[in-house]
């Protein structure tokens, strides 16, 4: 039998509606949720990225702005416009979007940004928030795995989940996300012993791996619900031949585009979880759209006490 899909466009189009509605509330009451978004230079895929979250913003009715320094800024300078940001009261959420040039030092960027309105959860302050079970801002990509399984029903508390995966954007907090949702956790990692072994105990399977289609069959409890953070693209036919051969929707596209986007989940998978991601079209969609909610999350937190209007929302 083949495995249930678990459509995250879908799932992503809700969250927008419900978020656009809460904009909606609040900018009637005077507060209208603002992100800045810091592109430095003109790397292609993050230009591709960025136009994806002012564009959402504008369907949400989230106001968007970008700042975009050139590829020569100093650290200095950065952080002078970071901290200028921190103080501006109309911008609620800033997202610096990385990979930085590397002469820049990322992480005293990222430490500069407010944890208030660090709409990317990567600050320390909200990392220690979120595994002692406070409110703060959760990374975008694991907030959107466990909205996947929330509104599909698949419980938590009391299974079996193992990550794998332990970078500090996805793995780390997909775990903890997981164990405050009372899963019983395990991370694994490339040191793992008998990785596969370790995989098919999992009554919720997390891969974040950045390797295409490595979890096969043999990781996989028959039944389980795997989770599918991947995205790797594969341009070589013979890759491409390896994971979609048959498959005639995927040839066509492959032969018009010359590449395909695949998880770090085995095509063959589906023949035996219970349920899964696609990739494209599984967790993907729900990163922006999580996005969209934090920058309204850290709105709400920043603003509740002097707009009471806001402390229902
Ligand atoms: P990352 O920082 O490169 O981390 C990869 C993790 O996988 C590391 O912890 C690494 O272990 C582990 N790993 C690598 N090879 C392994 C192996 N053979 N066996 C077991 N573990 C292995 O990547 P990331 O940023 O977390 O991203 C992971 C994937 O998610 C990528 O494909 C990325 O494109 C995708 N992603 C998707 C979204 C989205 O919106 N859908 C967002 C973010 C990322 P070590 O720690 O031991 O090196």
């Amino acid at each position: 039998m083949s495995a249930l899909i678990l459509d995250g466009s879908k799932i992503a189009q809700q969250i927008r509606g419900e978020v656009a509605a809460e904009v909606k509330t609040m900018t009637a009451a005077g507060v209208r949720p603002g992100l800045a978004v810091v592109l430095v230079g003109h790397d292609s895929a993050s230009e591709i990225y960025v136009r994806g979250k002012v564009k959402a913003c504008e369907e949400v009715g989230v106001g968007s702005e970008k700042l975009t320094p050139p590829e020569s800024v100093t650290t200095g300078e950065l952080l002078a416009l970071i901290e200028d940001l921190n103080r501006r009261d109309d911008v609620d959420g800033i997202l610096v979007q990385l990979p930085l040039p590397a002469h820049v030092d990322a992480k005293k960027v990222l430490m500069t940004v407010d944890p208030a309105k660090d709409v990317d959860g990567f600050h320390p302050v909200n990392v220690g928030l979120l595994s002692t079970q406070r409110a703060g801002l959760v990374p975008c990509t694991p907030a959107g795995v466990i909205e996947i399984l929330k509104r599909s029903n698949i419980a938590m508390a009391g299974r079996e989940a193992v990550v794998v995966g332990r970078s500090d954007i996805v793995g780390k907090p997909a775990a903890m996300l997981l164990l405050n949702a009372n899963a019983t956790v395990t991370v694994c990692h490339s040191k793992t012993y008998d990785l596969s072994a370790v995989c098919r105990r999992a009554d919720i399977l997390v891969a974040a791996i950045g390797r295409a289609g490595m979890i096969t069959r043999d990781f996989v409890k028959p039944g389980a619900t795997v989770i599918d953070v991947g995205m790797n693209t594969v341009t070589d036919p013979a890759e491409f031949q390896r994971f979609f051969a048959g498959n005639a929707k995927r040839e066509e596209n492959f032969r018009k585009k010359g590449s395909t986007l695949i998880g770090d989940v085995h095509p063959e998978v589906g023949e035996i979880a219970g349920a899964i991601t696609p990739v494209p079209g599984g967790v993907g969609p729900l990163t922006i759209a999580m996005l969209m909610f934090n920058a309204v999350k850290a709105a709400k937190m920043r603003r509740r006490s002097c707009v009471p209007e806001l402390s229902r929302a």
